[in-house]
């Protein structure tokens, strides 16, 4: 047994939302903590960039208000998180990583999750001088999605080591659309935390320090939160 499938077997599914600021990892450790619990990582900026790539009704709709940092409405929203959430995958737990982002967001969530409610809220979190150096150094691949550093030597070809796509910066990591969407963090995801908290459902993770590191701290809090006490 390797020690992901022991890991794996000794984490069982786990309902969680991942908040904090855009560039804290919030991608990169839910993408890992998921392999590890067996549930799907479930990223509502990923879905919509997925949109905009395949030129969906929604991605055309999406993309222009996601260039420009901006939400997308809660309605929409709401609904792709409630389809996605009644799929099959998802009946043993998930990660959601984006989502909610408001406080209409979070009271639809609290609805769609009535019978099966969450079991954590991490709040990862890592200021606002760190981000912004750590979203305009970042490449995302066209083909799969890998975030890489831009002076990563796995893509000093141009290619993505994984998939052979482009890394490219996104358009709503340019640095006018950073500080909208830092602004828009503050003013409308921010109230959440304490909201989170008034609930008793908060975590915090502090997101400095390497992957390995921040790992470990995520999953310490989502064990505790997930293991019935014997
Ligand atoms: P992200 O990858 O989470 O930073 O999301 C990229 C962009 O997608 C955001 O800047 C928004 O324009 C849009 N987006 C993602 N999730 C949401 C959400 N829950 N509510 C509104 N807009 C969202």
């Amino acid at each position: 047994m390797t020690f992901d499938d022991e890991a794996a077997t000794a984490h069982p599914g786990v309902r969680m939302l991942l908040l904090g600021r855009q560039g804290a990892g919030k991608g990169t450790q839910a993408t890992r903590l998921a392999q590890l619990c067996g549930v799907p990582h479930i990223s509502t900026g990923d879905m919509l960039r997925a949109a905009v790539r395949d030129g969906t009704p929604l991605g055309l709709r999406a993309k222009q208000i996601m260039d420009a940092g901006d939400l997308v409405p809660d309605e929409v929203m709401v609904g792709i998180v409630d389809d996605r959430l009644h799929l099959p995958d998802a009946d043993r737990g998930w990660i959601l990583d984006g989502f909610p982002r408001t406080v209409g967001q979070a009271v639809a969530l609290a609805d769609i999750t009535a019978r099966r409610p969450l079991d954590v809220v991490v709040d990862l979190v890592v200021d606002n001088a760190v981000v912004i150096e750590r979203i305009s150094t970042r490449r995302t691949c066209d083909g799969c999605g890998t975030v890489y550093r831009a002076d990563d030597a796995a893509i000093a070809d141009g290619t993505c080591a994984k998939c052979g796509g482009t890394p490219r910066q996104r358009d709503d990591d340019q640095p006018e659309a950073i500080s909208r969407r830092l602004v828009l963090y503050e003013r409308e995801t921010a109230p959440l935390v304490d909201h989170y908290r008034d609930v008793g459902l908060l975590e915090t993770v502090d997101g400095l320090g390497t992957e390995d590191e921040v790992f470990a701290r995520l999953l310490a809090v989502v064990d505790a939160r997930t293991t019935t006490p014997s």
